[in-house]
């Protein structure tokens, strides 16, 4: 079971997939380098890594579901 503090939002736009912000150094409105295959695997359950564009820290999506990346780390203070 993954704590619900190693969630992050994502929101979609078109085939474009956002973040309100970034977790690791705050940047607002990070288009990300995702598609809607990825996000479709994520879905599945297929691990996805996620390179910030802002900061090229690395995050690790377990699953993700309609709202939120499930990841590998605790991302909400
Ligand atoms: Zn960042």
């Amino acid at each position: 079971m993954i704590p619900f503090e190693n969630t992050w939002p994502y929101e979609r736009s078109g085939k474009d997939i956002y973040l309100h912000s970034c977790p690791y150094c705050g940047t607002e409105s990070v288009l990300t380098s995702l598609g809607n295959d990825d996000l479709n695997r994520a879905k599945e359950g297929i691990k996805t890594y996620l390179i910030m564009p802002c900061c090229l820290e690395k995050m690790t999506i377990i699953e993700a579901d309609e709202d939120y990346f499930w990841t590998t780390e605790r991302l909400r203070k």
